[in-house]
């Protein structure tokens, strides 16, 4: 009973209380040690898919090379679940700490055995070093935690050490994060919309939605500051439904003021969490109904990493989409770790094709290969390109050599309010009836 009260049943290792009694009798010794968080990247998923009982045995076998690589350098806990600390009392400074951390890393990356599989896993760790970072057990484990967090978003298998910024850089996103609860039942945001061309004739094609948060105080903050942390909050659900309504409703005002072609289309930008979300499809499809708006009209951009992390459920959900009509559009191509295999894997309708590829066309020789490469890729394969961020005429030219289809940028237009782009498009439609 003594011995479970203070240590893990499924390991063997310390927990929660143990660890917690090692660290207080290690301040009361006043000498420099480390505590280090860590967790299993993507643990959930092998939990999902080899089921609990792997995911026991997984954790047997990290404790089992944890406790090879530390061994005498310190205590080793089961936080729960697959957190681990270590506290490491025998090291003298930070540089053996970090020398450590390598070993184990080194250590994780050899494959594990599980169930007749081979599965490699990489851990996130975080540090605090006492006396320095913390003289209490409380914040020692707060202060490794966010920089775990940190290590976390730097991408996986990383470490980090803790820095006072951490705490700002909290705080600074707990403020954006309760400003954009707010901001969303306050309805501050708006959307904009920028036209897209065909690059043949020069014809206003499509228009895609793009967010804009006008901050009462702070005033306009960009959607590339504040998304992904909307992302990171799940508030983008919330945030993505309102915009897949607000752009919808729009789109309808239109269809009542022009004559939209049948190949105009509407396209929006779904993040990640948005997509992979159970409700997604039956949330766009009441929302078409609500506006009476048919799915060939709408396109759908989704990222790279969506497909890298969540492949097999993002190629169902991509085909479930194309059966019921809609558009695919894999935006930002060549940002994420693209691979060629994704364009023959996903049914895509296009790729557009990143604005860092476009800026320095023709100049830039490697750039100049790429895209004219993936233009010839995509049209093998029945895809069609936009091209995002084109300013100048030089640009448009090389993509009219190339046989690229569309073209999105400052040298047509900026995006714009729903008023601005109202009259933007009677403009267009003017021009573009008397050239026919
Ligand atoms: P994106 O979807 O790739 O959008 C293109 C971005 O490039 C937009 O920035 C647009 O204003 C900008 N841009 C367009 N043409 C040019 C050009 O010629 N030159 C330059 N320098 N920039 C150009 P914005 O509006 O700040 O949006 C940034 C990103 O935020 C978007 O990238 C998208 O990933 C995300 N975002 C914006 N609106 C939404 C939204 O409604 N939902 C979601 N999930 N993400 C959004
Ligand atoms: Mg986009
Ligand atoms: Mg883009």
């Amino acid at each position: 009973m003594n011995f479970l009260a203070y240590h893990d049943e499924l390991t063997g290792l310390l927990n929660r209380r143990g660890i917690y009694k090692q660290v207080e009798d290690q301040i009361n010794k006043d000498l420099f040690f480390a505590t280090i968080l860590m967790d299993v990247d993507l643990f959930k998923d092998i939990n999902d898919h080899l089921g609990h009982a792997a995911g026991d045995t997984l954790l047997k076998l990290i404790t089992m090379r944890l406790e090879n690589t530390v061994k005498n350098s310190g205590l080793i806990a089961r936080l729960g679940g697959d957190e681990f600390l270590i506290c490491l009392t025998e090291m003298k400074n930070s540089a053996e700490v970090k020398e450590l951390i390598e070993d184990i890393q080194r250590e994780m990356k050899k494959p594990f055995k599980i169930e007749g599989q081979q599965k490699e896993i990489t851990l996130s760790m975080g540090i605090s070093y006492f006396p320095k970072d913390g003289e209490d057990y409380n914040i020692l484990i707060k202060h490794a935690d966010m920089a775990m967090y940190a290590a976390k978003k730097a991408g996986r298998n990383n470490y980090s050490e803790y820095r006072a910024a951490l705490e700002k850089e909290m705080l600074a996103k707990i403020t954006m994060y309760e400003e954009l609860k707010i901001a969303i039942e306050e309805e501050q945001f708006e959307l904009y919309y920028q036209p897209k061309h065909s690059v043949k004739d020069g014809d206003i094609i499509g228009v895609e939605a793009l967010i804009r948060w006008q901050h009462p105080k702070k005033g306009f903050v960009s959607p590339g500051d504040f998304i992904p942390l909307a992302e990171e909050t799940d508030i983008i659900i919330q945030l993505g439904n309102w915009i897949i309504n607000q752009a919808f409703r729009q789109f309808k005002e239109w269809e009542k003021e022009f004559p939209v072609p049948d190949s105009f289309q509407l396209s929006i930008n779904i993040s990640p969490k948005q997509f992979i979300a159970d409700n997604f499809i039956p949330l766009l499809l009441k929302n078409l109904g609500e506006f009476s708006i048919s799915p060939e009209k709408i396109d759908l951009e989704i990222t790279e990493n969506l497909a890298i992390e969540n492949t097999e459920l993002t190629r169902e959900k991509i085909s479930l989409l194309k059966d019921l009509g809609f558009q695919i559009t894999m935006d930002d191509f060549g940002t994420g770790y693209t691979s060629l295999t994704y364009l023959s894997k996903f049914a895509l309708d296009r790729i557009k094709i990143d604005q860092s590829f476009i800026r320095d066309l023709p100049y830039n020789n490697s750039h100049v290969a790429i895209v004219q490469s993936l233009v010839s890729v995509a049209k093998n394969l029945g895809i069609k390109v936009t091209a995002e961020g084109v300013e100048t005429t030089g640009q448009l030219q090389c993509l009219y050599e190339w046989e690229c289809d569309e073209v999105q940028g400052f040298l047509y237009s900026k995006p714009l309010s729903s008023i601005g782009f109202t009259n933007y498009w009677h403009k267009m439609i003017c021009v573009q009836g008397n050239k026919d």
